[in-house]
């Protein structure tokens, strides 16, 4: 396979875990090469994350040689020939070369091969099929190399062939676009993803919203998301989306997490927050984040006094009242700096008075406990946290 005279020198190469996997894979006289993510990222000169390994040795054959080498093989993917190797501790993923012979739009009945050129053929932009040897050699079968470095994401192969075989392919294009791309996209792989949108309903929940919330992480993906908008994908799979200026602002402030960037995205009604938590399976932690940025029942204003503004950060809690500053900052174009850093910065104490503390006073336990006790948070609160314990507990008789 074609050598590109590129060389990577990083130490995971050599050392480490996945270098540990690697031997085991070559123990016999077979191939294993990084592929992917890590090798587009080390040429990027990006961190590399996850460390994928591709082999021309059959899956049993992976599972023995990594147990020879007493590393722990997972069997995770084998009907795809994938099988997570262990080492130090860490996973990494080793697929057998393969190519896909049946696609159903989402997956693939896939046979195994020798031809690493074959293997970058069923991948799908050409800067995802990198390969390097464990000495750095790096290996371009389908000019990856350079596309990388014009920042320019290109499907392998027809573009409107590589989505009719896989409907992700179209999110992942706009995604790859928003971290690696610059200028504007590829017209063909453009081309192909607007024609065929509409099969992106045969993708799973999941698989969408993987790639969206990726999207959502680049540093800018302003501009990709408006081509999406214009190429009519948008709003296939997040039809939520109607207000880009408001996310626009939230990256010119410079914060938010694929989350908070969604929200922003959308006209924050608690109804369309809610729906979109749930078609998209968040997890309940995530749901429940996604649910209380919903716009108007809580606002943080921009003119409260520091002693108003730490009250809120108290009731509300730090995340949402932070979640809430920005939000509305990039709604109304109000600067809420002050109230973030609050936020991120303070601690509000705890309340020092418990239900038992009451029922010891002679409170009878029931409904009343809970009431005194709310009235009491609530004093202490706005008298700025200052009442001491023994202070609140001497008011209980003064409390209806
Ligand atoms: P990152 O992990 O940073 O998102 P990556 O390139 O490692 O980037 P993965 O989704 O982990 O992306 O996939 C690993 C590799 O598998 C890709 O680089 C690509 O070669 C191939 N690949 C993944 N998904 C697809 C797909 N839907 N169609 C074709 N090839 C794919
Ligand atoms: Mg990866």
């Amino acid at each position: 396979m074609r050598k590109t005279g590129t060389v990577i020198s990083q130490s995971w190469l050599s050392e480490g875990g996945a270098a540990d996997v690697v031997a085991a894979l070559m123990a016999q006289g077979g191939t294993a090469r990084f592929v992917g993510g890590c090798v587009r990222d080390a040429l990027a000169g990006r961190t590399v994350r996850d460390i994928d390994i591709a082999t021309d040795q059959k899956p049993e054959a992976v599972i023995q040689l990594l147990q020879d080498a007493k590393l722990k093989a997972i069997p995770t993917g084998i009907e795809h020939g994938t099988v997570t190797a262990v080492a130090r501790g860490r996973p990494f993923e080793v697929t057998t070369l393969r190519v896909d012979v049946e696609t159903d739009g989402r997956r693939a009945v896939v046979a195994f091969t020798d031809d690493w050129a074959e293997d970058a053929s069923r991948r799908d932009f050409t800067m995802n099929a990198l390969y390097c040897d464990r000495d750095g050699t790096v290996y371009d079968p389908v000019g990856g190399v350079d596309d990388l470095q014009a920042h320019h994401v290109r499907f392998i192969g027809d573009a409107s062939r590589r989505i009719e075989e896989d409907a992700l392919r179209i999110l992942r294009f706009f995604r790859f676009h928003a971290w690696y791309g610059a200028g504007p996209m590829n017209d063909e792989g453009l081309a192909a993803c607007r024609d065929r949108r509409d099969d992106l309903d045969r993708l799973s929940v999941e698989r969408v919203r993987a790639e969206m919330l990726r999207l959502l992480e680049a540093p800018a993906p302003m501009a990709t998301l408006r081509v999406m908008a214009e190429s009519g994908v948008l709003q296939l799979v997040l039809p939520e989306a109607c207000a880009p200026h408001c996310l626009e602002r939230l990256l010119e402030i410079g914060e938010g997490d694929a989350l908070l960037r969604l929200a922003s995205l959308t006209c924050r009604r608690a109804d369309v927050l809610t729906g979109l938590a749930d078609r998209w399976k968040l997890s309940g932690k995530d749901k429940v984040r996604l649910r209380r940025m919903a716009a108007g029942e809580t606002e943080i204003a921009t003119g409260l006094t520091d002693a108003e503004a730490r009250a809120q950060v108290y009731w509300l809690g730090a995340e949402r009242f932070r979640d809430l500053a920005l939000l509305e900052w990039a709604s109304d174009g109000q600067d809420r700096q002050w109230l973030v850093a609050l936020a991120e910065a303070w601690s509000a104490p705890s309340f020092p008075v418990r239900g038992a503390d009451l029922v010891g006073h002679g409170i009878p336990a029931g409904e009343r406990v809970g009431k005194l006790l709310r009235a009491l948070e609530r004093q202490w609160v706005d008298e700025g946290f200052e009442p001491s314990r023994a202070e609140l507990l001497a008011r209980i008789d003064s409390l209806d």
